[in-house]
C-alpha cells in the first residue's frame, strides 16, 4: 500500500513519514480515525514504508519494488504481524491470516462489521483473546527474521477489553527494534493505560468530497450519485462502498416500517416483528440501532432548524417529515436517548427480543404521549 492511494489524509501522511524517517520512531503509536476513514489503510502504507528497504531519509512513499515492499503489498512480510477482532474463545489471529489477507486486498476501508460477517460469526461478538495476547508476547519476543523493524499492527485495540493489560509491559518496554502500531476508532473502550502508553495519531473525517472523488475515480460512478451516496456515507467510504454495491439500504426499510408499527402499536403485530428481529445477528442488530439513531438525530435537526438538507434519501426524508409534524422537540430527544441506551444494552448482550418489544412499547408511549 502506497501514502498515495489513500483517500484524502493529507495531513497525517507526511507526519508519519516523517517520524520514520527522523530517527525518532515511537515504540508504540495509536492512529485514532473514525470507521471507513481510512486508518488502517494508512496503517498498511505506513508500516510498509516502515520495511522498505530502499527507503531513503527523504523519501515520502515506500519504494514498492524492494523484497519488503514486494511482501508487504500481499500483507505477508514475517515481521509485519497483524491482530484483530476474531470469533471463539481460544482462537488466535493467525488461525485467519487468509480471511484477514483477502479482507484488506478487497477493501481496508471496511468496518468490523464487514469483517465479522467474512469470518461468517455476523451473530457473534468479535474479541481479541487472552490466548491472542499471549502470542503476541510470544512473538515479538523472538528476533526479527530480515525487516528493519518487528511491527504489530493491531486493529481495534477496543476489543481486547481488560486483556489489555496483558500487553502493557511489553508496549512500555518493548525489545529492541519493535514497534507497536494500534489502529482504534474509540478511545472510551480502551484501557487508558494502554493508551497513555501510545503517542496518538489524530485522522480527520474524510470530507463528502473526499468520499465523491473516490467514488467517480474507484467505482466509476457518475459524479450525481457519487456526491449522493458520499453525502449519506457521512465520511465512511467503507459504508459508502457497501451503499454504492447494494440497490437499497435494508435498513431503511426494516427501520421505517418498525417505526409505522409502533405508532399503530398493535401488540401482536410488534410481537412479531420483535421475533423476526431477534433471528438477525447481534451485529445487525446493532446496525439497526446505530441507523435508528442517526436517523432521530437528522429528525432532531430538522424539527430544530426545520433545515431539510439532511443526510437522508427521499424516502426516509418523507417519514420523517411525517414524523416532525406529529412529535415535538422534546419528544424526539427522548427518543434519540432511548437509541442510545439500546445500542449499550445490544452490545452487552441483552436480550434482543425483550429489548425490542420493550423500546417499540416505549417508543409507541413517547409518540403517543
Ligand atoms: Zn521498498
Amino acid at each position: 500500500m502506497f501514502f498515495r492511494d489513500i483517500i484524502g489524509q493529507s495531513k497525517v501522511k507526511p507526519v508519519l513519514a516523517g517520524l520514520a524517517s527522523g530517527g525518532r520512531l515511537p515504540h508504540a503509536m495509536m492512529l485514532l480515525g473514525p470507521s471507513g476513514g481510512g486508518s488502517l489503510a494508512v496503517a498498511l502504507a505506513f508500516v510498509q514504508f516502515l520495511q522498505c528497504e530502499y527507503r531513503q531519509p527523504d523519501d515520502t512513499e515506500p519504494c514498492g519494488e524492494c523484497p519488503a515492499c514486494r511482501k508487504a503489498a500481499v500483507f505477508s512480510h514475517p515481521d509485519i504481524h497483524f491482530s484483530f477482532p476474531a470469533v471463539g474463545s481460544g482462537v488466535v489471529s493467525t488461525d485467519f491470516l487468509k480471511e484477514w489477507r483477502s479482507f484488506l486486498t478487497g477493501n481496508p476501508y471496511a468496518g468490523v462489521n464487514d469483517w465479522l460477517q467474512q469470518l461468517g460469526a455476523e451473530n457473534k461478538q468479535g474479541n481479541i483473546t487472552k490466548d491472542e495476547c499471549n502470542a503476541i508476547i510470544k512473538k515479538l519476543s523472538l528476533k526479527k527474521f530480515e525487516g528493519r523493524y518487528k511491527i504489530l499492527l493491531m486493529w481495534l485495540p477496543e476489543y481486547l477489553g481488560k486483556e489489555g493489560n496483558r500487553l502493557l509491559k511489553l508496549v512500555e518496554e518493548p525489545p529492541e527494534d519493535t514497534v507497536f502500531l494500534f489502529v482504534a476508532e474509540n478511545t472510551e473502550l480502551i484501557l487508558p493505560t494502554l493508551l497513555s502508553r501510545c503517542q496518538l495519531v489524530r485522522l480527520d473525517p474524510l470530507s463528502d468530497e473526499e468520499v465523491s472523488a473516490a467514488l467517480t475515480d474507484r467505482l466509476k460512478l457518475d459524479p450525481a450519485r457519487a456526491s449522493e451516496i458520499a453525502f449519506l456515507a457521512g465520511g465512511d467510504f467503507g459504508e459508502a462502498i457497501r451503499t454504492a454495491s447494494s440497490q437499497e439500504n435494508s435498513h431503511t426499510a426494516m427501520f421505517v416500517d418498525w417505526l409505522r408499527k409502533c405508532w399503530k402499536g398493535n401488540a401482536v403485530e410488534l410481537v412479531q416483528w420483535t421475533e423476526g428481529f431477534a433471528r438477525t445477528g447481534r451485529e445487525t442488530q446493532k446496525q439497526f440501532l446505530l441507523y435508528g439513531l442517526h436517523f432521530m438525530r437528522e429528525l432532531m435537526a430538522l424539527s430544530a432548524t426545520g433545515n431539510s438538507t439532511l443526510r437522508l434519501k427521499p424516502d426516509e426524508l418523507a417519514t420523517a417529515q411525517n414524523m416532525a409534524r406529529v412529535l415535538d422537540f422534546d419528544k424526539i430527544s427522548r427518543l434519540v436517548e432511548v437509541f442510545n441506551d439500546n445500542i449499550f444494552h445490544i452490545e452487552r448482550n441483552a436480550n434482543p427480543k425483550i429489548l425490542m418489544l420493550d423500546t417499540s412499547v416505549g417508543v409507541n408511549t413517547i409518540m403517543k404521549g
